[in-house]
Order: structure tokens, then sequence, then C-alpha cells
């Protein structure tokens, strides 16, 4: 059985009890926090006893699988080796019970090959051209692709390209940003009060910097399908990926497979899973207004650059070989 996710941490336990034949193992999306932040839930016990019913536990970074080591010994007083954790391998040992948990860092990944294709198909080049032209043929497109969410940084990225255009550092005439921002638990309070405050924003620039019928911030609140997404990663020049906290982002590595030169540029949040495998990017720490918004104005002046070639070939290469197929198979290898 292999168990995915969050919401599921308490069942490889339940069913260690159900079927002590099972081989299992589970697979954490999110980002496993910090020691001090875990050891502030109530129910912190109950969770990694959870979770140790697995044979292979998975996170995305070793990080994550040491500070889940760590807590399995505090609070539970399991066994524990202490040599470092390394990526795509049953590393860590946990010994509890009577058993032996393995802990390890599997970085998921998307088809990359499908992205490929769909970057390559003329038809999504054709959709790319129409958009730049829909945008009003800017020198260069920015764009941000996120759930609206508290965790992905949204407003502090819509600032540090608002501050940007208030300080003359970018030219609303030649420079747009393009945001996909889709709905996401939209009955929950907190998420109500980031879409406020996000359009806010977008209100605030575009009415300082928009011109009549040219808006600075594109701001799109919905679900775009697969083809029209590929199409914006073909016309985007600089993608801006700043999660606050994100388990991996996939959108990271759908920008970089899309393409299919070694053109454009991404800036990335070191606080997601993609940071730890594409370090060729531009990595910001998102906190950091005035760095995030230099990197953007350098991504902006090295368009082209044989600089910004040669990372972004790096990262497409990475990201071509390291793919979603591979994560899968590395996780079943190992818990095999
Ligand atoms: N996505 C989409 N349509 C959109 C925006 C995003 O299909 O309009 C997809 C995107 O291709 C990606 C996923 O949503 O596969 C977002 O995954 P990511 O890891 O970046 O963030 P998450 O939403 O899982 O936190």
């Amino acid at each position: 059985m292999w168990v995915q996710d969050y919401q599921c941490q308490l069942v490889p336990r339940m069913l260690r009890e159900l079927r002590p034949d099972l081989r299992i193992g589970f697979f954490l999306h999110i980002p496993f926090p910090p020691v001090e932040l875990f050891l502030q839930l109530p129910w912190r016990r109950e969770v990694v006893e959870g979770l140790l019913g697995a044979d292979l536990v998975g996170f995305h970074t070793p990080g994550g699988a040491a500070n889940f080591r760590w807590l399995a010994h505090r609070l539970c007083g399991a066994g524990i080796d202490d040599g470092p954790i390394g990526l795509r391998e049953a590393g860590g040992e946990v010994r509890h019970g009577g058993r032996t948990t393995h802990v390890g860092a599997f970085p998921i990944s998307i088809d990359s090959a499908a992205f490929a294709r769909r970057g390559a198909d003329p038809a999504t080049d054709a959709r790319a051209r129409e958009l730049r032209t829909e945008l009003g043929d800017p020198d260069t497109v920015l764009l941000g692709v996120d759930r609206l969410d508290y965790t992905k940084g949204i407003e502090v990225r819509l600032d540090a390209f608002g501050e940007l255009l208030d300080t003359g550092r970018l030219d609303p005439a030649s420079t747009v940003l393009v945001q996909v921002a889709t709905p996401s638990r939209e009955r929950v309070d907190a998420y109500r009060r980031t879409r406020e405050r996000v359009e806010r924003t977008v209100g605030r620039i575009n009415g300082e910097h928009a011109g009549i019928g040219r808006p600075a911030v594109h701001y799109v609140h919905r679900s775009l399908p697969p083809d029209e997404l590929a199409a914006l990663y073909l016309a985007a020049d600089v993608a801006l990926v700043r999660p606050l906290r994100d388990g991996m982002n996939l959108v990271a590595k759908e920008y970089v497979a899309t393409r299919p030169d070694d053109s454009g540029d991404l800036v990335l949040s070191e606080f997601t899973g993609a940071a730890e495998e594409l370090t060729a990017a531009r990595l910001v720490n998102p906190h950091d207004l005035d760095g995030v918004a230099a990197a953007i104005a350098d991504a902006v002046d090295g368009a082209g650059s044989p600089d910004s070639r040669r990372r972004m070939a790096e990262l497409s290469a990475q990201v071509a070989e390291h793919d979603v197929a591979r994560w899968a198979q590395a996780f079943l290898a190992a818990l095999g």
C-alpha cells in the first residue's frame, strides 16, 4: 500500500494493526515542519506514531526526513541512526515497537516529457505569440501561477513588482506581470482575507501605473486548462515562484520543462522543495522584499544573456532527468 499525503498521516498505523503482513509506504506532499513548530501540535505523538506504522516514510527533502526522525526519537523514544539522509533511497532508520521504519527524501516531479512535447507544439507557440499581442506586445512578460493561498507569497511578489514600478526600475509601458491565482478553499476566512489583500494590491498597482487599456498587472482568478497554461509558460520571459513555504512547487518545474530552448528565467523562493534541486535558478528569500525586487530586475536585465541561458539549460536537464516516473520508481524500489 502506498498512502499519500498529510490528511492520511494516521492511516499507516491503522493499516498496520489490521494487516501486519502489508508492506506500507507513506509520502508527505507538503513540507514537514521544523521540530520546534511540530512540537506545538496537541496531537504530535499521534501523528508520529501514525506514520511509524509504515515501512518507508518519504519526504520531499532530506531536512524534512531528518526532522521526522528526530521527533520519533524525542516523542516516541524510538531508536534512530544519525547518518545523512540521501536522495531517492531509504536512508534513515527509526526503530520503534519491535519494527523498523525507514525515512528518505524523494523529491516529486512532473511528467517532464509531456510538458516538453506541449511546449514544442506549434499550436502552443502560436497561442503564446497571440497572448503576447493581447498583453500589448511588452518587451518583458513576468508570470506567477499559484493557488490563491497565503503560503504562496502572492502579495509580497506584487509588492516587489509595484516597488520596481514605483522607483522607475521597471517601466510599465514595457513590462507586465501576469498573475494567475486559482481559487482555493474559498470558504476559509484566512483564504478570503488573502484574496482581498491580493486584489486590493493589484488594484493599487494598476491604479498608479496602468495606462488606459494597458494594465501593469493582468490578474486571472480562475483555473486555466493545461494548453493555456503551457502557452503562458512559453509567453513568459521570467517566472516568479515565490512561496513563503512549499513542499515542492510543480509550477517551477513545469515552466522549465515547457520551454523548448534555453530562454527564460526563474526567480525561485529558497523555501520550496524545488529550490533544493533547481539550484541554477535565481534563488531568493521571499521575506526580503529588496532582494526579491533586485532578483526580478536582474532577471529582466539579463534576459537572453549567456549566463541566463546556461542556467536555464542546467535547469532543463535537471527536470528532464528527474521526472515523476523516476520519483515513483525510486520510492517503490526503496519500499520493496
Ligand atoms: N494549475 C493548473 N491551472 C491553473 C494553475 C495551476 O492546472 O490555472 C496546476 C499547475 O499546472 C500545477 C498545479 O496546479 O501542476 C499547482 O501545483 P504546485 O505544486 O505548484 O502548487 P500546489 O497548488 O500543489 O500548492
